[in-house]
């Protein structure tokens, strides 16, 4: 369990000591812990937010845990040196294609949400979204028309293998759970989108046991907050993914509860909050460190598919929460360390 260990920026150093505490209390024994710079901390240190040390210590961990990057001083540098490239190069570098972003509702949290509690309540859903394709990977610029008007041009493209890749991680994704999978896509209208659907349509068939349905990502996006319950395993393109994933995270209230994990065709992968470095707030110690804990816990699902010891912490972080240990922005008023002191107490009483 070699574990690339990337703290970042911000908040991203405060929640990650809360994370280590908690993989420390599980006394697991091959655990091997490496941290390295990332974003705006590697920038200041070695002049580059993914600095080659760190990038190839990523490559050679068997996961990679992820704080968050982003540095509003460092604000005015080139687009290729600025600190949120850094997570973008370890995506595309580590070929990290699909995106998993859990939105579940805690019991007890629903007024968090901005929708009705009865409605936030039911929300258990995973958005799978393709990472390192789609229009933001395609040919883009600006050009001069014929007219001589400015015109600027994201080319939206996706093969059948890239979606097929992505689909066969989301069915077996509903096989694991209630084995209801909803494709989003812009079928009407787009041919990328005629595509995604034929070739989701066409590897159906291998996953017998799962119920497949496709949505038009505008429907998709209303029904997000009409009826989120009805959503088991969402599976969309990066760009359609990145709108309705962030709608799912703030369906169900704090952005401080939120993890994610980006995977690949192996069993390697990078595990981070969805939030990101919060300047606002960073090194007062009031950071939620609950997202950073549950990205540790899906690491063990995923990467070293320890499923025991992912439900473990996930039990203590609901129990915690059940308990009322709630941080600021969750309207309480326990600090950093005391909601990982608390998480670590759950986990040491069983
Ligand atoms: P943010 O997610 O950092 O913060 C948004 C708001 O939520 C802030 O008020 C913040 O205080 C609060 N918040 C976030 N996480 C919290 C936590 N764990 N506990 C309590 N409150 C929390 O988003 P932003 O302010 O738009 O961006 C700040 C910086 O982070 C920017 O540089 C941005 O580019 C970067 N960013 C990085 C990532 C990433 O590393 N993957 C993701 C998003 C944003």
């Amino acid at each position: 369990m070699h574990i690339a260990v990337l703290a970042g920026d911000g908040i991203g150093q405060e929640i990650m000591v809360e994370a280590l505490r908690v993989l420390d209390m599980l006394d697991l024994p091959d655990l091997k812990l490496d941290h390295a710079d990332v974003g705006g901390v590697a920038y200041r240190a070695h002049g580059h937010p993914l600095p080659a040390e760190t990038l190839n210590l990523a490559k050679a961990a068997d996961a990679v845990l992820f704080g968050a990057v982003g540095d509003p001083e460092l604000d005015s540098l080139r687009r290729e040196l600025r600190v949120e490239s850094a997570v973008l190069g370890l995506r595309k570098e580590l070929q990290l294609f699909a995106n998993l972003r859990p939105a579940k509702a805690f019991a007890g949290l629903e007024r968090l949400s901005g929708l009705k509690p009865e409605i936030a309540g039911a929300i258990d859903l995973l958005i799978l979204r393709e990472l390192i394709g789609d229009i933001y990977f395609g040919e883009k610029g600006q050009r001069e028309t014929e007219e001589g008007l400015r015109e600027g041009y994201d080319i939206m493209a996706y093969d059948e293998s890239e979606i097929a890749r992505i689909a066969h991680v989301a069915f077996k994704a509903a096989q694991g759970r209630s084995k209801k999978l909803c494709s989003v896509d812009k079928a009407n209208v787009l041919q990328t989108s005629a595509l995604w659907r034929k070739v989701v349509d066409e590897i159906a068939p291998e996953y017998p046991d799962v119920e497949l349905e496709h949505m038009y990502v505008d429907n998709a996006a209303m029904q997000m907050v009409r009826n989120p319950g009805q959503f088991d395993v969402v599976l969309t393109g990066n760009l359609f993914g990145d709108i309705l994933s962030d709608q799912a995270s703030m369906c169900v209230g704090s952005i401080g509860l939120l993890a994610s994990a980006s995977l690949g065709e192996g069993t390697k992968g990078l595990y981070e909050p969805i939030h990101g470095s919060a300047p606002d707030i960073a090194g007062q110690g009031i950071a939620n460190p609950m997202a950073m804990i549950l990205s540790a816990a899906m690491m063990l699902r995923h990467s070293f598919a320890d499923e025991d010891n992912a439900l473990r912490i996930e039990n203590a972080v609901a129990d915690v929460l059940a308990d009322n240990v709630l941080g600021h922005d969750l309207g309480g008023s326990a600090s950093t360390s005391e909601i990982g002191d608390a998480v670590v107490a759950k986990l040491s009483a069983g």
